[in-house]
C-alpha cells in the first residue's frame, strides 16, 4: 500500500487555500510573539486575560511542581487524584455557584465524555449548527438521534424539539462562538428546552473570563443558573491561561460522570501543578476586573476603527473580534500581507467555519494597547489594499 491518495489530498488541499501550517513560537503567549527571530505583534491567541505568562502563575506552577511533581501518575480513579486537583475542583465549583465540578484533561475531552456519559442510542441531541468541533463529534459519538439547528436560532430549535420519543433530550450550544464571538440567545434557548422537557448543556469556553460578574461567565451574565442551564463546560486553556477543563452541575450530573464519562475514567489526570497554577488564575480572574474593563475599552476603539474603515465585522461584543473575508485565497493573502507588516493574525477557513466565510479572526487580550489596535487597524487597511 502506498500513501500516493494521501499525497493527492494534501495537493489538493493547498490547491484549495486549505492547507494549514503550523507556526514556532520561540517564546511565551503574549501581545507580542517571537516566530523565527522576529518579534510579531500577535492577535490571535485565546489568552483573553493575559494570564498565560502572569509571574503569580508562573510561581505557582513552579509552588506546584515542588510540591506535587510533574506527572499526574495514574488516573482520577486510580491514585492520579491529587490534593490540587481536588482544591481547584472546589473552587470552581463556588465560583459557578453549582454543588460540585469536575476537572478534565482537555475541553475536547470534556465534551465528549459528558455527552458520552449522559446520551445512548435512545435519546436525542439539539445542537447549533456553528457549534465547536468537539461538540459536534461527541454528538455523532453518542449514537443519538442528532439534529442541528440554525445559528442561534430558538424558533429553529423549538420546531426540531417537537414530538421526539426520546429517552433524554440534550440542547447543546456553544455560550460565546468561538470563531464568531457572538453570544448564545441563552434565555430563549433555556426556556424552549425547558418547554420540551430537556437540558441544556452551554460550553462556555470562551465566556468565562470575559462576561459576567468577576468572569463568571454567559449564565451569570444572563442572570441565569442550574436550573437553566444544568450542565455547564468550562475550559481552562483560555481565560484562565492554563490547561484543562470542567464540566459544573449537581451532586448527581458529577457522580454520573465519574462514572461513565470515558475521557474522565480511561485518562492520566492533568499535572497537579497545572491545576494548582489555575487556582492562582482564577483569583486573579474573578479579583481584577480591570482586565475586563480594558478588553472592553480595546474592543470598542477596534470597533470603531473598523467601522471607519468599511471593514465587515461580525455581530460580537467579545475579545474575539473577526473581519469578514469571504474566499480562503484572499483571507491567507491578507494574513500574509499583515505578516509582513509583522502582525499575526490567523486566516480561519473552511471546515472550520461555513464555505464563504473564511475570515481573519483578530482576538484582543487584556494587555494589548490602544497604540497596538491603532496598528493593527492600519495593517488590516494596508493588508486590504495589498491584496485588492
Ligand atoms: C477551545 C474550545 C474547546 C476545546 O477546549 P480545549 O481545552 O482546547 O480542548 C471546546 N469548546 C469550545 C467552544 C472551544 O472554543
Amino acid at each position: 500500500m502506498s500513501f500516493d491518495q494521501l499525497q493527492a489530498e494534501l495537493e489538493q488541499r493547498k490547491a484549495e487555500s486549505l492547507y494549514r501550517r503550523r507556526r514556532v513560537l520561540e517564546g511565551a503567549q503574549g501581545p507580542e510573539v517571537q516566530v523565527d527571530g522576529r518579534r510579531y505583534l500577535a492577535f490571535c491567541s485565546n489568552d483573553y486575560l493575559s494570564l498565560a505568562n502572569h509571574p503569580e502563575v508562573i510561581a505557582a506552577m513552579h509552588a506546584g511542581a515542588e510540591r506535587f511533581g510533574v506527572g499526574g501518575g495514574a488516573s482520577h480513579l486510580v491514585n492520579g487524584h491529587s490534593t490540587a486537583h481536588h482544591a481547584l475542583e472546589e473552587a470552581l465549583a463556588e465560583f459557578t455557584g453549582r454543588e460540585r465540578v469536575l476537572l478534565f484533561s482537555t475541553g475536547y475531552m470534556a465534551n465528549l465524555g459528558a455527552i458520552n456519559a449522559l446520551l445512548g442510542k435512545q435519546d436525542a441531541i439539539y445542537q447549533d449548527r456553528l457549534n465547536h468541533a468537539s461538540l459536534l463529534d461527541a454528538g455523532l459519538l453518542s449514537g443519538a438521534r442528532f439534529q442541528r439547528y440554525l445559528h442561534n436560532d430558538a424558533g429553529s430549535l423549538a420546531q426540531r424539539l417537537g414530538g421526539t420519543a426520546a429517552r433524554r433530550t440534550l440542547v447543546v450550544t456553544d455560550g460565546v462562538f468561538s470563531m464568531d464571538g457572538d453570544l448564545a440567545d441563552l434565555p430563549a434557548l433555556s426556556r424552549v428546552t425547558r418547554e420540551a422537557g430537556g437540558w441544556l448543556m452551554v460550553d462556555d469556553a470562551h465566556g468565562f473570563g470575559c462576561l459576567g460578574r468577576g468572569g463568571r461567565g454567559i449564565v451569570d451574565h444572563f442572570g441565569l443558573g442550574h436550573d437553566e442551564v444544568p450542565v455547564l463546560v468550562g475550559t481552562l486553556g483560555k481565560a484562565f491561561g492554563t490547561a484543562g477543563a470542567f464540566v459544573a452541575g449537581s451532586e448527581t450530573l458529577i457522580e454520573t460522570l465519574i462514572q461513565f464519562a470515558r475521557t474522565y475514567i480511561y485518562t492520566t489526570s492533568m499535572p497537579p501543578a497545572v491545576a494548582w497554577a489555575t487556582l492562582t488564575s482564577l483569583e486573579l480572574l474573578e479579583r481584577e476586573d480591570w482586565r475586563r474593563e480594558r478588553l472592553t475599552a480595546l474592543i470598542r476603539r477596534f470597533r470603531d476603527g473598523c467601522e471607519q474603515l468599511g471593514l465587515e465585522l461580525m455581530d460580537s461584543p467579545t475579545p474575539i473580534q473577526p473581519v469578514l473575508v469571504g474566499e480562503s485565497d484572499r483571507a491567507m493573502a491578507m494574513s500574509a500581507a499583515l505578516e509582513e507588516q509583522g502582525i499575526f493574525v490567523t486566516a480561519i477557513r473552511p471546515p472550520t467555519v461555513p464555505a464563504g466565510s473564511a475570515r481573519l479572526r483578530v482576538t484582543l487580550c487584556a494587555e494589548h494597547t490602544e497604540e497596538q489596535v491603532d496598528r493593527l487597524l492600519d495593517g488590516l487597511d494596508r493588508a486590504r489594499k495589498a491584496v485588492a
